[in-house]
């Protein structure tokens, strides 16, 4: 009998998914839901032991249903919403149904409302429905735990999408062009790596160590000189930054367009931390200690996503020489080019077919961005 049963929505999202995998792997029964069973991630939820697939839409009439089937026998919860239909909406149906159910601990994954800090800093309207959903929850007195989630290593990508496109030079290097300051600390995240192993021991500890807690799951604190000059030593090939400002090139819905405005305003002209008030990431170390850093997400995860995303960069030698040690972090005394404390060793190469990780996220394993002029958003 599984020890745990627990619910999550968006399942197919990096979040979500990442937490399924290690909450299946430890034997809980894990109720999903998801908007239909197309694609590579959907697929594999199915296939995986311990997992019943919940498949409905949480936008229309139908969502006070299906969280009602979503949540019946349910003793525990992961909730991370998306800007897809009414975000507080659904996040409220959610926290709603979670205290119907009687959940004994609720996992929420928030992001900050800058307007609440008294700097004058513009809220960003896609982290700031988040916040509203953690007020409601903690109003609602369901004992809970909100998560904030980093910047994702795997929003890096050479295709043109806005704000984290590690863009392809003629020589082989890569660059990074954005409006975050350089000398600016910013907290990372293998979303698809460390999301569940963390939320596992989170879970484990219980309500009564979390209980209102919020807690950042950020691995790594680089500022984007640094991010550069470890990507740089992964890839093997100099990646530079560039500070400057957000370029839209293909099209974004509205609501996105304008979060990225004020995250240029608000983080870059500004200079608001990303996280204001939340330490990191020294707590998130301390639940999980197997992180993936950005570096190895470089070398060892990078070129396996560009290449599904049909990108062939890799296979030609790069005339750009080697990655400059410039910006690298120096905390540790490490000489360039030595594992660094908290970069992983290379885990051992799989047999078969080294460009090809299942289950690994890319933008076009989900059916909503094959579209290729068509971004769904990154942050
Ligand atoms: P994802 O971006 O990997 O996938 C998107 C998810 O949204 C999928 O599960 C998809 O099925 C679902 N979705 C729901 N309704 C949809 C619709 N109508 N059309 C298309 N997709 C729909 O998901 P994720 O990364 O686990 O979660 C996204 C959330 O995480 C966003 O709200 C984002 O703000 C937040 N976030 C992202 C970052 C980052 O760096 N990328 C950091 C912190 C927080």
């Amino acid at each position: 009998m599984p020890t745990k049963t627990v619910a999550t929505i968006n399942s197919t999202g990096r979040q979500a998914a990442s937490f399924i995998r290690a909450a299946s792997a430890v034997g809980w029964h894990v109720k999903a839901q998801i908007r239909n069973e197309e694609g590579l991630v959907a697929e594999e939820l199915a296939s995986l032991p311990n997992v019943e697939i919940v498949e409905g839409d949480l936008i229309g009439p139908r969502r006070s249903q299906l969280l009602t089937r979503l949540f019946n026998n349910v003793n525990i919860a992961f909730i991370n919403t998306t800007h897809w239909g009414d975000e507080v909406a659904i996040g409220k149906a959610c926290a709603d149904a979670a205290k119907k159910a009687g959940v004994s601990h609720y996992i929420y994954s928030s992001m900050p409302d800058h307007s609440t800090f008294g700097r004058n800093w513009k809220a960003l309207p896609m982290w700031s429905s988040k916040f509203a959903i953690e007020n409601y929850v903690r109003q609602l007195g369901i004992p809970a735990t909100f998560v904030y989630t980093g910047i994702y290593n795997n929003n890096f990508t050479s295709l043109p999408y806005p704000l984290f496109q590690m863009e392809l030079q003629d020589d082989g290097s890569f660059e990074w062009q954005a409006p975050f300051h350089p000398n600016d600390p910013l907290p990372w995240l293998d979303a698809e790596h460390d999301v569940g192993p963390a939320l596992l021991q989170i879970f484990k500890m219980g309500p009564n160590h979390w209980k209102g807690q919020r807690v950042t799951l950020a691995f790594e604190k680089l500022t984007p000189l640094e991010c550069c000059a470890l990507f740089g030593r992964g890839l093997g090939r100099p990646v530079n930054y560039v500070h400057g400002p957000i370029e839209l090139s293909v099209s974004v819905p509205s609501g996105y367009r304008e979060q990225l405005e004020i995250l240029q305003e608000t983080l870059g002209d500004k200079r608001a931390p990303y996280f204001p008030d939340l330490e990191y990431p020294s707590e998130g170390r301390s639940i999980w200690e197997g992180y993936r850093g950005i570096e190895e997400y470089a070398r060892e995860v990078f070129p396996i996503e560009e290449y599904a995303n049909g990108l062939r960069w890799m296979e030609e030698p790069s005339v750009a020489g080697t990655p400059s040690e410039a910006g690298a972090p120096t905390d540790d005394g490490e000489p360039f080019g030595a594992p660094r404390n908290g970069s992983r060793p290379i885990t051992p190469a799989g047999p078969a077919h080294p460009l090809h990780v299942s289950g690994a996220y890319t933008p076009r394993s989900h059916p909503e961005g094959l579209d290729d002029d068509f971004f769904v958003g990154s942050t």
